[in-house]
């Protein structure tokens, strides 16, 4: 018990270690499902790419065309006007705030958030949380006022923060004469927009990939599922031949594929048919063996008595063979026992089957047949075998053979093999001291001679 446990863990490892399976799966599914997820990633940031280089541009014409528009409404400097308790900036003579109108026109125009940096302050704004304040006096971060007023450059961000809000933002800088950066002009676009785009763009390619994959690995997955399938079938037949069940076949399906698969399953099969007719044939008459003429005979005599079968076993042995040897040679003898080999073969279809014993004797097993019909066929196999003509030079040789047949029942009860075998020889023994060439068949219901 403990041995089986052991046997069913190693063949489960081994299951485990060598699956054809899970190799197939990563195989097959892992590089569509890496495929796709790369396309769904591609894609995502080539839309992400293109929609914010979209932004940036009308964030730029807008920040750019307002900016030469209120130069030109507001000529002069900006400068900071500080009072007791508040601070404000003004462009040349007038309050930027005081525009604030205009800017909440520009956002209706073009959805966009306009602010006015003066350092790194924003002094005038049109964002506003949801309460509706200004966010007015906060300022930019660092990396923003280093880039944009330090290095005296125009710049697009995709993701500044602010009160925890992701924007879209374009920064021109602001100069005074003399081309000294005082401030920032930062025109906005609210991410969240942008992300719904985007989303809204890439959903449809995540859908379409999604459904490929699924597809795509259905496929793949049938197929490695039908190449398994052949293996295993291919597998559990050899299984059988190492176990020594030599009947089975491999499923038509597998063997007639007409790839490598079906190539493997007919050497296989094959390979079954040497290895049978090694195991179960004799090499010079192609009879079945003694080894599996007595398996086949235990066989026959497990089906007899049930439903009233019988059966009738037969021992013949050629007449007076040696002398036929030293006479004519070996060689001569072979082709005797090839003849007689065929012979019997040829007369006993139908009736059962026959098995090379020894070297001169045949096992003749009479299915489902009682010793007096199988004695009555004997007579007319005895005459086949006296029509055997071996030519040997001019000569034309004829040979005789002894039969001794016995019932596999004995009072009506089937005896072991063994017993049924010696009675049968007791009988061809009887023949041989009795004059030879002649079938001696038990008399029915006796057990002896
Ligand atoms: P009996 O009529 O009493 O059976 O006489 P027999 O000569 O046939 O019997 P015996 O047992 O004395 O001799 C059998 C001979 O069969 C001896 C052996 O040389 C020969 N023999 C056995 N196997 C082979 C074989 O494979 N080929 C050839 N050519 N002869 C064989
Ligand atoms: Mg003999
Ligand atoms: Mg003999």
């Amino acid at each position: 018990m403990r041995k089986r446990i052991t046997m069913y863990g190693v063949e489960k490892m081994a299951k485990r270690k060598g699956s054809l399976k899970r190799s197939y799966v990563i195989m097959m599914v892992l590089p569509i499902l890496v495929c796709g997820i790369l396309t769904i990633w591609f894609s995502y940031h080539r839309f992400t790419g293109s929609i914010y280089n979209e932004i940036e541009k009308e964030l730029k014409n807008s920040a750019y065309t307002f900016l030469g528009t209120y130069e030109r409404l507001r000529p002069g400097n900006y400068e900071e006007m500080k009072s007791q308790n508040m601070a404000a900036l003004m462009k040349g003579s007038e309050l930027v705030a005081r525009d604030i109108k205009l800017l909440e026109t520009i956002k209706d125009d073009t959805g966009f958030d306009v602010s006015f940096f003066y350092g790194e302050l924003r002094y005038v704004t049109t964002l506003e949380n949801d309460e509706g304040q200004k966010y007015v006096g906060s300022a930019t971060n660092s990396v923003i006022r280093k880039e944009v007023m330090e290095e005296d450059k125009a710049h697009f961000y995709n993701n500044v923060k602010l009160e925890g809000e992701e924007y879209a933002a374009y920064y021109i800088p602001l100069h005074n004469t003399g081309d000294k950066v005082v401030g920032m002009l930062e025109f906005v676009a609210n991410a969240k927009g942008v992300k719904k785009t985007v989303n809204k763009a890439v959903f449809p390619i995540i859908i379409i990939t999604a459904i490929l994959m699924v597809i795509c690995g259905t496929i793949a997955l049938r197929y490695a599922a039908g190449i398994i399938n052949a293996f295993q079938k291919i597998n559990s037949f050899l299984l059988k031949v190492e176990k020594g069940e030599l009947s089975g076949e491999i499923d038509p399906r597998t063997k007639n594929r007409d790839d490598e698969i079906g190539q493997m399953s007919k050497t296989a099969m094959s390979m079954q048919k040497s290895i049978r007719q090694l195991v179960e044939l004799d090499a010079l008459t192609q009879l079945y063996n003694r080894r599996f003429g007595d398996k086949n005979l235990k066989k026959i005599l497990g089906k007899v008595g049930t439903e009233g079968i019988k059966a009738s076993v037969c021992i013949g042995d050629i007449d007076f063979f040696k002398k036929f040897n030293d006479t004519y040679g070996h060689d001569v003898g072979d082709e005797v026992l090839k003849e007689v080999a065929r012979t019997l073969r040829k007369s006993m279809a139908g009736c059962g089957f026959v098995a090379r014993w020894g070297g001169e004797e045949f096992l003749l097993v009479f299915d489902k047949m009682e010793v007096e019909d199988a004695a009555a066929k004997l007579e007319t196999i005895l005459d086949d075998i006296h029509r055997i003509e071996i030519v040997n030079g001019e000569d034309i040789l004829h040979i005789n053979m002894s039969f001794g047949v016995a019932s596999a029942c004995v009072d009506g009860k089937v005896d072991a093999s063994d017993n049924v075998l010696k009675r049968a020889d007791n009988l061809l023994y009887y023949a041989k001291e009795h004059g030879r060439n002649q079938v001696v068949a038990e008399k029915q219901d006796t057990t002896e001679e």
